[in-house]
């Protein structure tokens, strides 16, 4: 040994940058940049974090038993099979850990979530990117893309930052020709917003090799508070338990999300926003020339005729105070992925776009 050196694999992560939250010199910005909810947290977990604020200075729960319960209860899920973590981000970060090392191969998709490539080099794995058909998540690209070194696959359904999503039936078809060495994980951040849709829950009880997250950071407007889940088999959540650090979730965390996940009414009312405002928000932007895929999350990948012409779009929006993603270092650079805010944001959005569309600079 040389000298201090990191673990392999650690130098090879490119820094995870998240959206932007301010503008130099203008006060009030919109953000629709983070996927965030417009509408905030549900009046019940803003309650339950005032209510616990005098046990600060007690350690919270180890198993998040109540947490967990709640979760089983309004999902219709088996406790004993929840783990919960600071965020999913932490979840996915257990799974990676635990099964996959130097040597293993971690595959995500071409436009998947920036997070899972830096996992995979955070434990020394080799990650392997996967082409998709037209923005959308392809099995069969997937498939052909594994071998005896492949420990885990990682597709968000729906995808960030495309918006798009494949049906249960390819989801079920990927899970069933995996290599039996290989877990199949279902990142669900975006499962509330579509209607009907388990995030794979079924999927999970029915086999072996699945694993589902979930997250209070989007429909429930908690991402300030960083609290996630993930649903297993038995014996992988078990696995998972050995990693997880005893104290990980504050008392205040676990109390919100707890409120949160009780208050059905409040995520309805946003869901059903949600679809009202993004059919809106897209329609607008093709009025204006700016075409985007049907996206069945809280946010749409906006496609503008080429990258200069989206930084410019970028740079005038920023000019008006308005803050959308750009999507380069996921192979979108002619993309803007914009979240989809409350009405007038939305209004506002769009206008500045058809601005900038015809002529404004
Ligand atoms: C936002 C997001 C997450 C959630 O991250 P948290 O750690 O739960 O805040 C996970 N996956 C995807 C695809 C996301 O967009």
């Amino acid at each position: 040994m040389a000298g201090i050196e990191p673990q392999s694999g650690i130098m090879e992560i490119a820094l995870y940058v998240g959206g932007k939250s301010s503008v130099d010199g203008v006060s009030n910005v919109i953000k629709l940049s983070s996927n965030e909810n417009p509408f905030g947290p549900s009046q019940a977990a803003q309650d339950a974090v005032r209510r616990s604020m005098h046990e600060m200075h007690r350690y919270p729960s180890t198993d998040h038993a109540a947490l967990r319960g709640a979760i089983a209860e309004v999902y219709g899920l088996d406790a004993a099979r929840i783990i919960c973590g600071v965020g999913s981000d932490e979840v996915l970060q257990f799974i990676a850990q635990a099964y996959a090392g130097p040597g293993d191969e971690v595959i995500h998709t071409e436009h998947g979530f920036a997070m899972y490539r830096i996992l995979a080099h955070a434990v020394g794995a080799t990650p392997v990117e996967v082409p998709e058909r037209e923005r959308v998540v392809c099995v069969d690209n997937i498939l052909a893309a594994c071998n005896e070194r492949t420990r885990i696959v990682f597709i968000a359904n729906p995808n960030n930052p495309t918006g798009t999503m494949i049906g249960m039936a390819e989801i079920e078809r990927l899970a069933e020709n995996l290599p039996p060495q290989a877990i199949l994980v279902l990142d669900g951040a975006y499962a509330e917003f579509v209607e009907g849709y388990d995030g794979g829950a079924r999927l999970v009880a029915a086999r072996d090799n699945v694993v589902m997250t979930r997250t209070f950071s989007k429909i429930y407007g908690l991402g300030g508070i960083r609290v996630g889940w993930g649903y297993g088999p038995q014996a992988i959540i078990d696995v998972l338990n050995r990693v997880r650090q005893p104290f990980n979730l504050s008392n205040i965390a676990l109390t919100a999300a707890e409120a949160a996940v009780r208050d059905t009414a409040y995520v309805e009312k946003c869901r059903a926003e949600n679809s009202r405002l993004r059919a809106w928000l897209a329609e607008a932007l093709a009025e204006h020339g700016v075409p985007s895929d049907a996206s069945t999350a809280n946010f749409v990948l906006a496609r503008f005729g080429d990258p200069d012409e989206a930084a410019a779009c970028d740079t005038y929006l920023q000019g008006q105070g308005i803050l959308i993603r750009r999507v380069t270092s996921y192979k979108l650079p002619a993309a803007l992925r914009i979240t989809v805010g409350d009405e007038a944001s939305c209004r506002r959005v769009a206008h500045c776009i058809g601005l900038f569309k015809a002529g404004a600079r």
